[in-house]
């Protein structure tokens, strides 16, 4: 690991103002950045901590929703009980992710943040336009079991690995944050993590020492909530396919559905007119299977993640016959 200089703020300005040093990273629970310090991955000289923050609470707001705090752990939003009655998919989905070491210490913020878990892009000897721009990409001729099928470029075809994002994209969160001259902006998750085109070294919108501060969930809509992650081992493994899923049915018939797939795209990935297609159809195995075609259209296997196509058409199947039986 390099060297580092470290300070722990304990004001969002004195945080904000200490991100414009050259080389500065804010840490939390520091599950991944730790990691990747270590291989040399990433390198910052100075880490800001900003664990003494007050950013750690779990509030309702006025209409009925909830704003997490950026340093809530995983663990105490999964098990928070406004979390698990209101947002089941997303105490489901935070459950789904990681151990419970790791949960313990990880934060809302960061679990959003978090980077891909693409081999190679781990691997400081091998070529990846996500790491060192311009390189290239080991992994589209590559080991590529993990990674997108959709939403992928010739430049880069990472997934981003958050089961919690998730969630909270079929819940249309909307994530808070302040910048250094305390202006403050909300943003639609869906508009959060971008797709990598020629740039998949920029992974988010988020601006240069703008830091989240709170995820904000809307009351939760009408309909059952359900997540399935299929993954190599049932624990301690990322999804190769997952689905949030919140569904409304009435007499047979599917009246709304919201629906969200991790594992398969560089971010939290929704297809509305798959969602669309689902309002008003009867709740049986032809509608599902529309669907299906609906999500996976521009699918694109590289060899080794070809399975992830059928694999979804499947999982899709199973996850809608399971919230629509009556
Ligand atoms: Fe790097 Fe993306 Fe290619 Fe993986 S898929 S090697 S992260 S450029």
């Amino acid at each position: 690991m390099k060297a580092f200089t470290y300070e722990h703020p304990a004001t969002l300005a004195q945080a904000a103002a200490a991100s414009h040093r050259p080389g500065a990273k804010f840490i939390a629970g520091g599950t991944n950045l730790l990691d990747l310090m270590k291989l040399q991955v990433e390198t910052p000289t100075h880490l800001i901590d900003i664990n003494r923050l007050s950013l750690d609470r779990i509030e309702e707001t006025a209409n009925g929703g909830l704003r997490i705090g950026t340093l809530v752990r995983n663990s105490d939003l999964a098990a928070d009980l406004r979390v698990r009655r209101k947002y089941g998919v997303l105490s489901r989905a935070l459950l789904a992710g990681a151990s419970a070491q790791l949960r313990n210490k990880a934060t809302t913020g960061g679990n959003l943040l978090q980077r891909t878990r693409c081999i190679y892009f781990y691997d400081v000897t091998k070529p990846c336009n996500k790491r060192v721009p311009g390189s290239g990409c080991a992994a589209i001729a590559g080991f590529n079991r993990g990674l997108a099928v959709l939403g992928g470029s010739d430049q880069c075809i990472a997934t981003h690995p958050s089961d919690m994002a998730v969630a909270m994209r079929a819940l249309d969160a909307q994530v808070e944050t302040v910048n250094a001259a305390g202006e403050t902006r909300s943003i639609p998750i869906a508009d959060l993590h971008r797709l990598p085109g020629n740039t998949p070294h920029l992974e988010t919108t988020l601006r240069a020492g703008e830091i989240i501060t709170s995820v904000i969930l809307p009351p939760p809509p009408p309909g059952i909530q359900f997540y399935r992650k299929v993954r190599d081992r049932a624990s301690y493994a990322f999804a190769l396919v997952s689905v949030a899923a919140i569904v409304e049915t009435t007499g047979g018939r599917i009246r709304a559905a919201r629906l969200a797939f991790g594992g398969l795209a560089p971010k939290p990935w929704r297809v509305p007119r798959a969602e669309e297609t689902l309002a008003g159809a009867p709740a049986r195995a032809d509608s599902f299977d529309t669907a299906a075609t609906e999500v996976l259209d521009g699918a694109r296997g590289y060899g080794g993640n070809d399975f992830k196509i059928p694999l979804t058409r499947r999982t899709l199947h199973a996850v809608l016959a399971e919230v629509t039986r009556t």
